[in-house]
C-alpha cells in the first residue's frame, strides 16, 4: 500500500473530474474558509503568539491551504505555510497557489513552533496492515495474478498512522498548537475490511494495476484518539464534518457568496449541500482536533 501510493501521487495530480476522486476543498472554497476561520479563532484565543506557523500534511492541489491562508491573514496571522507533501507533482501545483510555502519530507522536520494544523484526507492514504484471524494478511502471485494470501475476518492497524499522529501530538504539547483531522472513518476500533481502491471515480479491483489506483482505507479514529493521548495532549470528541461545518458557520458563509455572486447560487448551495448533507460528505467524514493543553479547546466540537 505504501509502495503503491508512493508512485500513484509522484506521477499524477489525481484529484479533480478528469481525475480519480474529488475531494471538499475541491468543491468549494468554503470548506478551506471553515478551517482557517476554526483556526484563527484558536489562535486569538491562545494569544495570537506571533512565532506560530500554518502547517498542512498531504495538501493535494494546495487549495485548502490557500483558502484558509486567506482567511488567517484577514485575521492578522503573519506565519509561514509549511507543507508535508511527497509528491513532486503536486508540490508544483501547491507552489502555483501558495508561492512562499515551504515543504518537508516529513513530520519530523516541521519548525519547533506551535503548529495551526490540518491535513484532510491524508491519514486514510497512509497504510494500513490486515490480519485474518490475528496472522498479517500478505499479497502474493498466484500465476500472473497478485492475490491475497488468507481470508477470514479481518481486524486493520496502521503504525504508520498512529506514528504520524503521536509525532504530531507530542509537537503541540512542546511548542503549542492545535490540529485539524478530516478523514472518513469510525469512532471504535472495530473489526471489517475497509481497505478500498478508486479510479476514475469508481470502486476498483483492489489489487488490480497497482500505483495506477487510489488505495485508501478507513481511519480508526479510536487508535488516533490513543496516539494523540500518550504525549499528554488533548484530544476533541469527534464529529460529523457537516454538523462541524454548521456550528462553523458556512450556511452563512454560502448565504453571502450567493448574494455577491447571484448567477453563482445553484452552484453554492449544491457545494454547500455535499460537504453538509448526511447522505453525501456530511455525515462519512468527520473531523477530530487535537490540541496543547495549554490551547483552548477549538470551536465546533461542543
Ligand atoms: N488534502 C488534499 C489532498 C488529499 S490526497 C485534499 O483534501 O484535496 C492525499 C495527499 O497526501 C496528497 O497530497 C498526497 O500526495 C499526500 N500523501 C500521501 N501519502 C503521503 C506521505 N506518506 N507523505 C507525504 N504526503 C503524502
Amino acid at each position: 500500500m505504501e509502495a503503491c501510493n508512493a508512485y500513484y501521487y509522484a506521477t499524477r495530480d489525481p484529484l479533480g473530474a478528469a481525475g480519480d476522486f474529488i475531494t471538499a476543498p475541491e468543491v468549494t472554497q468554503m470548506f478551506g474558509e471553515m478551517i482557517g476561520a476554526a483556526l484563527a479563532d484558536c489562535w486569538k484565543r491562545a494569544g495570537a503568539p506571533g512565532e506560530a506557523i500554518y502547517a498542512e500534511l498531504g495538501p493535494g492541489r494546495g487549495t485548502l491551504a490557500r483558502d484558509a491562508l486567506r482567511v488567517l491573514r484577514a485575521a492578522r496571522f503573519t506565519g509561514a505555510a509549511h507543507f508535508v507533501e511527497a509528491s513532486p507533482v503536486l508540490r508544483r501545483a501547491q507552489k502555483d497557489l501558495v508561492p512562499a510555502g515551504r515543504w518537508h519530507d516529513s513530520i519530523d522536520t516541521l519548525p519547533r513552533r506551535p503548529l495551526l494544523l490540518v491535513a484532510n484526507e491524508f491519514f486514510d492514504a497512509l497504510p494500513i496492515r490486515q490480519f485474518a484471524r490475528g496472522v498479517e494478511r500478505c499479497v502474493t502471485v498466484i500465476g500472473d495474478e497478485l492475490a491475497f494470501d488468507r481470508f477470514g475476518d479481518i481486524t486493520e492497524d496502521s503504525p504508520v498512522r498512529d506514528r504520524a499522529v503521536a509525532d504530531i501530538a507530542a509537537t503541540l504539547g512542546a511548542n503549542g498548537g492545535v490540529a485539524l483531522f478530516i478523514d472518513y472513518g469510525h469512532d471504535k476500533s472495530a473489526p471489517g475490511d475497509t481497505l478500498q481502491s478508486v479510479r476514475g471515480h469508481r470502486f476498483a479491483a483492489m489489487l488490480g494495476d497497482p500505483g495506477e489506483q487510489d488505495l485508501t482505507a478507513h481511519v480508526d479514529f479510536e487508535a488516533v484518539r490513543k496516539a494523540a493521548s500518550t504525549s499528554g495532549a488533548k484530544v476533541s470528541a469527534l464529529v460529523p464534518q457537516g454538523d462541524w461545518l454548521r456550528r462553523l458557520g458556512i450556511a452563512r458563509r454560502a448565504e453571502a457568496l450567493a448574494r455577491a455572486n447571484p448567477d453563482q447560487e445553484d452552484d453554492v448551495n449544491a457545494a454547500l449541500e455535499r460537504l453538509t448533507g448526511p447522505d453525501q460528505m456530511g455525515a462519512l467524514f468527520k473531523v477530530i482536533a487535537i490540541h496543547a493543553p495549554d490551547w483552548p479547546d477549538p470551536v465546533g466540537f461542543a
